[in-house]
Parts: C-alpha cells; sequence; structure tokens
C-alpha cells in the first residue's frame, strides 16, 4: 500500500490554480496565503477518528481538547498567531450530554489560545472530529520547514516521551503511579500547543515543525526539506520524567519513534540561542539543545558513548501502520 506521503505528492500536490498568492504550499505544518498587504494566513487541518487517534470510549472534553489543540500546534509550527477555525463533527447519535461535554472543553481551548469558532458541519456517522485552524501572520513571517542551516542548532520544547507512556497505560503494558499514570495519559489527550513560543521564533528560528508524528520522523521531515542533515545526542533529550525513570527499560524507540507530544523543534544559528532562550523563559516553556545540523543530509542519532544508535526512527504513518 502506498505510504501517507507518497499518496499526497502524487495526487494532491498541484489542484487548481495557484493565484499568485500562495506563500506555502502543501508539505508544511500549515499553508500560507497571503491575503493582504501586511497580513498572511495560516490553514491547516486534522482529521481525529475514535478508534484511531483516541480511544473509543475517549471522554468528549478529552477529545475536544486533542482536536483543538493538534491543530494550534500547526499553527504554533509555522509562527502563526490563532484566530478563528472551523469544526467538522461525525456523531453516531445526537447524545446532548456528549455534546455538551464537548463544547465546554472547546470553549475553554479556545479562550486559552484566543482562537473563535466560526462554523463547521455535522453529521451523523462513526464518531470524528476535523478541525480547520486558521491564524495570522506578518507578511512573509511564517517559520518554515525549509529554513535550516548547517551550524544551526537544533532545539526542542517541553519534554519528550510522555505521550507514548501515556498510551502504553491506556492500554494496560506499563505499571505507573496515580500521579505518573494521570500525567502521560495528559500529555496524551491533552497536549499544550507552544503558540506563543511559536508567535515569537520569527527572526530568531531559521525553521520550526511540530512533534506529531515522532520526532525522528518529524525532524526528518524538516532536514529533507532544508537539504541538510542532522546529529542529535540522545542524551541531551528532554524525556518525560515518567519516561527518565525508566529509561533502562524503554530505551530511546518510543521517544523518537512515536508522536503525539506536540512540542516544536527549533533550529536556529548560535548567535540566536540567548534571544530564544529568552523567549522560552517569557512564554514558561524549557527550550533544550539536542544537537546540530550538518550540510551532509543524514539523521544521526548518537547514543550515550557517541556510537550511531540503530533503532527505528520510522515514526507513523497512517496508512503503512495499518498493514
Ligand atoms: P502535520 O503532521 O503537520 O499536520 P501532515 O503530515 O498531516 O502534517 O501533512 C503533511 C502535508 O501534507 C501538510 O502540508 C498537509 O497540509 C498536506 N496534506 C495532508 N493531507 C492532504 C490532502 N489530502 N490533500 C492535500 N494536502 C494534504
Ligand atoms: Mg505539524
Amino acid at each position: 500500500m502506498a505510504r501517507e506521503f507518497d499518496l499526497i505528492s502524487r495526487y494532491f500536490h498541484d489542484i487548481g490554480p495557484d493565484r499568485g498568492t500562495v506563500r506555502v504550499d502543501i508539505g508544511d505544518d500549515a499553508a500560507v496565503i497571503d491575503v493582504a498587504d501586511t497580513t498572511d494566513l495560516a490553514m491547516t487541518m486534522d482529521v481525529l477518528i475514535a478508534g484511531v487517534h483516541f480511544p473509543q470510549h475517549t471522554t468528549p472534553a478529552r477529545i475536544a481538547h486533542k482536536a483543538l489543540a493538534v491543530n494550534l500546534s500547526d499553527l504554533a509550527a509555522m509562527g502563526a498567531t490563532p484566530a478563528w477555525f472551523t469544526l467538522g463533527l461525525s456523531l453516531p447519535d445526537a447524545d446532548e450530554q456528549w455534546v455538551g461535554a464537548f463544547a465546554r472543553s472547546l470553549a475553554v481551548v479556545a479562550g486559552q489560545y484566543g482562537i473563535r469558532l466560526v462554523g463547521g458541519d455535522m453529521t451523523r456517522g462513526p464518531l470524528s472530529v476535523c478541525i480547520n485552524a486558521c491564524g495570522t501572520l506578518p507578511s512573509g513571517g511564517a517559520v518554515q520547514r525549509n529554513g535550516a542551516k548547517p551550524g544551526d542548532r537544533v532545539l526542542v520544547s517541553g519534554s519528550i516521551g510522555g505521550a507514548a507512556l501515556g498510551l502504553d497505560s491506556y492500554l494496560g503494558k506499563i505499571d505507573l503511579g496515580e500521579d505518573e499514570q494521570q500525567a502521560v495519559r495528559d500529555r496524551l489527550d491533552r497536549p499544550e500547543p507552544r503558540c506563543a513560543l511559536g508567535c515569537g521564533l520569527q527572526g530568531l528560528a531559521t525553521a520550526a515543525i511540530d512533534v506529531s508524528d515522532g520526532l525522528g520522523q518529524d525532524l526528518t521531515h524538516l532536514l529533507t526539506a532544508s537539504g541538510v542533515g542532522a546529529s542529535i545526542e540522545l542524551a541531551r533529550l528532554p524525556l518525560h520524567p515518567a519516561y527518565r525513570s525508566r529509561l533502562p527499560t524503554l530505551g530511546y524507540e518510543p521517544a523518537i519513534g512515536f508522536g503525539d507530544d506536540y512540542e516544536l523543534l527549533i533550529t536556529a544559528p548560535t548567535g540566536a540561542l540567548d534571544g530564544l532562550f529568552a523567549l522560552a523563559g517569557q512564554c514558561e516553556v524549557t527550550l533544550t539543545d539536542i544537537g546540530v545540523i550538518e550540510s551532509q543530509p543524514l539523521l544521526r542519532l548518537l547514543d550515550d558513548s557517541g556510537t550511531r544508535w540503530n533503532g527505528s526512527t520510522a515514526g507513523h504513518d497512517h496508512f503503512r501502520d495499518r498493514s
């Protein structure tokens, strides 16, 4: 079966006239359109299906949080300020209690990040949520995936690996204390999109992407788009505390291959690092330097002894992972 990205580039990459307004086309975290003299519009969409993106019986509050947060994370990765979204909802039945709880949670996240629901569509069918989110940018100010340069440092916000443990916990594959269990399930269901950090990246970062499909895969997208490689020191990864304490049994693979942490991966020249760390401090989010961009187009993951780590960096692919 064809891979997700092969299908997109084979069939969808050139449909309709360009209209001279598309600054960033298919292939980044969001499209960017030149809509006015001083303003660009960033647009992104994510579909979440019950039983695929969240377990069937996830609470409506958690589904709403995740559905909006993953879109906000793509806006953050472009440096866009959240503005408006539309909501496509497919529901098996008109359960008002379910819809009420979903809407209340959606309102909390939308209020927190300053994004307005302005339309959508509702239909009867298997449970799924589709959100199309838009944000604004100063003209030409998008932070794309393709600007990383040799010598740039690679940084990651927040922590990695918590969401992987969250799924393991739901699947009963890992034994955790009550607090840790809650924390990692929250990492999976209630991501905290790094919007404030994203909005400050213009002029500091050379490239950015959010970690949705796995750090290895998402970093590879950024490297490919930029035509460069990188060396990453695994020992520097800001692993979630619950993950860090189990590193000897877990190894690095879930942290590299599983996604859903919705942190930002950022590249920046060394001269911009002070500014970036100051920005992260203002946004109350940690930022960790995990490696360096190199000209040879290859992702090298180095283990604690500095030798090449041979684990899988595959990450998530909807079509491959079905087969
Ligand atoms: P992300 O993980 O950042 O949300 P994806 O991996 O889902 O991005 O998608 C990669 C790129 O392909 C994005 O630019 C997205 O807009 C585009 N894309 C995904 N599905 C389609 C589709 N069916 N038609 C056109 N573009 C698509
Ligand atoms: Mg993304």
